[in-house]
């Protein structure tokens, strides 16, 4: 019996919810099924989150790209479905694991304890799922088995990120080669990103599944470059308090690094700091403390007028206080979290300034709407209305995803035998637009994953696409 030797490629979603199934075809009818990514969806589509394209048992293995929840966060639920394989990720992937899916657990019990939801998972899921986690080294190959291996390359989104190189094989096949971007940037200002090595730019790859978060901006688009250090320099000389909405892995902690590092060369006032929120304060504490790649001084993260608020009197305190300062706090986009508090407080004052380093802000989000008020105008925020007084700020810089320049600069244009490729986890209109680009510019195949398509490819890139129903 020969049957083609091929890869069908499945993805569930569109933005948040993270999850790729492979199913791999060999030419003596065997198959094999693997998956990338177990993210959670975001709120307003969590019915999805019960729901996998498969059942669990039959995935040999799943690989994680990094420990945001929209890629990490449905693990523990895999597992309790009977996913029973190894979940491979980098040293410093599987340790912020760790700390997101027990704290997602906990917060899943705080909830069911307050408005009797049915948790998704609970502590001794995650136990269950944290022992099938393999930490893996950058650059080295992984065999999961016989006829598959992967490597995992560096990648500036956060630390612990990585690109996933994948090859399937079979003897007397041509490989079939996937590389998979997850979300992607080439730097970090925490870290040092190698560029990919020729081995993987210099060879065959069937398909690249890329992600297109900012797949129609162009880093040199001036309406991006609002500078964090200088707009924050002049708000802090006005005498003005700058609430600074932060996701808390990573992003709050770049944010202490930069102003930190101003502080001491002397271009931005010398004001307290200070962080707020549960996860915040735990990521920081790794980053400062703990061995995650960082290629910086934990001096850097530890600035001495660094404080944290670690009571509810102390946030009152900062709430009435009218001097100069910077405060971080989250969650994200300013809907969640201790944030809310600080942002309350802030929109009614003429002496606070709202600073999101947030490139991206989601629809009907509290930073859309500060985005969008007119000082004088009102809006709702938690059920309540607020004259909006305060000063509102954004900027791309320290966003966690390349422009699209960039990805064509670092990725695409060095891996000129790539065969085609399917844009995926941004806005539908963008990811189409990243699309038009890559085939413009390569004439290479190029599409955008839609989730109701299986994509069959071989050696020579996509060579069907049908339409399934997953929902
Ligand atoms: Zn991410």
């Amino acid at each position: 019996m020969h049957n083609r030797f091929c890869v069908k490629v499945q993805c569930l979603h569109q933005m948040t919810g993270s999850f790729f199934l492979f199913t791999v075809c060999f030419p003596n009818g065997k198959m094999e099924k693997f998956a990338f990514e177990c993210g959670r969806f975001d709120e307003t589509q969590k019915e999805k989150n019960e729901f996998f394209p498969l059942n669990p048992e039959e995935c040999k293995f799943l690989v994680i790209t990094h420990a945001h929840d929209d890629h990490l966060s449905r693990v523990p639920l895999f597992v309790k479905h009977g996913f029973n394989g190894k979940i491979y990720a980098t040293a410093t992937t599987c340790k912020f694991a760790n700390f997101v899916l027990y704290n997602n657990s906990h917060l899943y019990a705080r909830e069911q304890e307050d408005y009797y939801v049915e948790p998704l998972y609970n502590d001794l899921d995650v136990e269950k799922s944290m022992k099938h986690f393999i930490a893996c080294p950058y650059r080295r190959v992984i065999k999961p088995t016989k006829n598959i291996s992967f490597i995992l390359y560096e990648n500036g989104h956060i630390p612990g990120a990585c690109l996933v190189y994948l090859v399937v094989s079979y003897p007397g096949e041509k490989d079939i080669v996937i590389l998979f971007t997850g979300d992607y940037h080439y730097k970090n200002p925490l870290f040092a990103v190698p560029p990919l090595p020729e081995v993987v730019t210099k060879n065959d790859i069937s398909l690249l599944i890329t992600e297109a978060t900012y797949g129609n901006t162009n880093s040199y688009d001036i309406s991006q470059r609002a500078k964090l250090i200088q707009e924050l320099s002049l708000y802090l000389l006005e005498g003005k308090t700058v609430i600074i909405p932060a996701f808390a892995l990573a992003r709050s902690s770049t944010c202490i690094y930069l102003i930190s590092k101003a502080q001491k060369a002397g271009i931005l006032p010398f004001v307290p700091i200070w962080l707020d929120s549960y996860s915040a304060k735990a990521f920081h504490k790794m980053f400062a403390y703990d061995n995650i790649g960082l290629s910086i001084s934990s001096r850097d993260l530890l600035p001495s007028n660094l404080k944290t608020i670690s009571s509810p009197s102390i946030r009152n305190k900062i709430l009435q206080d009218r001097n100069a300062k910077i405060i971080i706090s989250s969650a994200g986009f300013g809907d969640k979290g201790s944030v809310t508090q600080h942002i309350k407080n802030g929109i009614t004052r003429d002496d606070v300034v709202i600073f999101y380093c947030s490139g991206y802000l989601a629809p009907n989000s509290i930073g859309i709407k500060l985005q969008n008020a007119k000082k004088g105008e009102k809006i709702v925020f938690q059920g309540k209305e607020f004259e909006v007084k305060c000063d509102f700020a954004i900027t791309s810089e320290l966003s966690a995803h390349a422009k699209k320049d960039e990805v064509f600069d670092h990725i695409y244009s060095p891996c000129s035998y790539t065969h085609s490729f399917l844009t995926t986890h941004g806005e539908y209109e963008v990811c189409e637009s990243l699309a038009s680009s890559i085939s413009n510019a390569f004439s290479k195949p190029a599409s955008v994953i839609h989730p109701n398509v299986c994509y069959t490819i071989d050696s020579s890139g996509i060579i069907q696409s049908d339409n399934i129903s997953i929902y």
